[in-house]
């Protein structure tokens, strides 16, 4: 039974996979600078003697064709960029590259899908259809790299019937699955926000226009737009997380610099509110004298499980892993360019636990001490390629 076979092939491979990982969370690179990654991505597909093309400058698409290539086509897609982040675990594959980390797992992600790849070549005879892997750029910086994939033809000739994206979760125990049908994440939008005037002495503030106050003013009423004017029923969420200006007690500054995030679970309000911003900077330039601009940069859309390929997806996993290691994840206003796939064509984006106290495996995502249990590659690998093989596999 392939099934079998998946397990006692993803536990063999593990020592492999852990060099592997260990060597990718060592030599991390910024979202679309990740030229080692991608050429070491291509070494190991051609060792395992995969099919690839390279696209989005950084990405690889690898093609595996089973029996009857042409019966089901299925897409399996992994991350590879890491953070500006300098990473403080005391590990020896701690990352050589100053001040960059792979905080997020993207590492865990490529290996895994590497990992998968090598099953699901292995097992080419023994499965139909064809698996597409998506090896992409950028995940952590807008546009997002899935965005590049798609351009380039990544979900084209032929195209997926389903994609299926994993994250690690350092919420969940290393061993656990969690899945969500419907929407699962939120949309991601940057605001920068500059304010203007001539500046002046702190002691005439009536001669100018006090940009240091207007900036004040204009953070109370974007929060308060966002608490008053949305359905309360709708999770939506804007942090203001920069503010610059000034250098000196008595001066008042020419400029305030504004940055923050903004997301929504809902596209619609999602729209609706940047307008409302920019209204109230416009508000507020008329009433206070400032000059306002406001751009808003269109990120990420929300990320959306499809329900029935999240329902097969969550079957097979309840198969693979045993039911009492699946459960139902929650919303999370957290965002993932794997929404841009899930746009084009159905797709499941899943949770894995990496949670590990006793290997102090505990630490968010996006910070300095954040680490997996490794253990959790074995699951991984052994999940994507099990999906691999039986995802629509009664499909026409
Ligand atoms: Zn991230
Ligand atoms: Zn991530």
């Amino acid at each position: 039974m392939l099934l079998e076979k998946i397990k006692i092939l993803a536990a063999e491979g593990q020592e492999e996979n852990i060099e592997i990982r260990r060597h990718l969370h060592a030599n991390p690179e910024l979202s679309y600078q990740e030229f080692e990654t991608c050429k070491f991505v291509q070494a190991q597909l051609t060792k395992i003697g995969i099919p690839f093309t390279v696209m989005a400058t950084t990405g690889v698409l690898g093609i595996i064709e089973g029996k009857n290539p042409t019966k089901r086509v299925i897409a399996l897609r992994a991350d590879m960029d890491a953070l500006p982040i300098t990473e403080e675990n005391d590990v020896e594959y701690k990352s050589k590259n100053e001040g960059v980390m792979h905080a997020c797992g993207h590492d865990v992600h490529t290996t895994i899908l590497l990992g998968a790849a090598k099953i699901l070549w292995g097992l080419r005879n023994e499965f139909e259809g064809t698996i597409k892997l998506l090896f992409q750029p950028g995940e952590e910086k807008n546009p997002g790299g899935a965005s590049y994939m798609i351009r380039d033809g990544a979900l084209q000739n032929p195209t997926p019937q389903g994609i299926i994206g994993l994250h690690v979760h350092p919420g969940l125990l290393y061993g656990k699955l969690s899945f969500r049908k419907g929407r699962v994440m939120a949309s991601a939008d940057e605001l920068f926000i500059s304010i203007k005037s001539t500046g002046g002495h702190a002691a005439t503030p009536h001669e100018t226009v006090d940009t240091v106050l207007v900036a004040a003013q204009l953070i109370t009423s974007l929060q308060t737009i966002i608490s008053r004017n949305r359905n309360p029923q709708n999770p939506s969420v804007l942090s203001i997380c920069s503010i610059h200006g000034g250098n000196t007690t008595n001066v008042m500054p020419t400029e305030v610099k504004l940055m923050g995030t903004f997301r929504a679970m809902d596209e619609q309000w999602r729209f609706k509110a940047h307008e409302l911003m920019m209204q109230q900077a416009k508000g507020l330039a008329i009433a206070t004298g400032a000059e306002i601009d406001f751009m808003v940069d269109v990120g990420y859309p929300t990320v959306d499980n499809e329900p029935k390929i999240t329902e097969a997806a969550w079957q097979l996993a309840n198969q693979y892993m045993g039911t009492e290691n699946v459960e139902e994840t929650e919303l999370r206003m957290g965002a993932e360019d794997f929404g841009y796939y899930s746009q084009v064509i159905p797709g499941c984006f899943f949770r894995l636990g990496v949670r590990n106290a006793s290997k102090d495996a505990v630490h968010n995502v996006h910070t300095p001490l954040f680490k997996v249990d490794e253990a959790a590659i074995a699951h991984g690998v052994g999940m994507m390629a099990w999906l691999g093989v039986s995802l629509f596999n009664d499909a026409p």
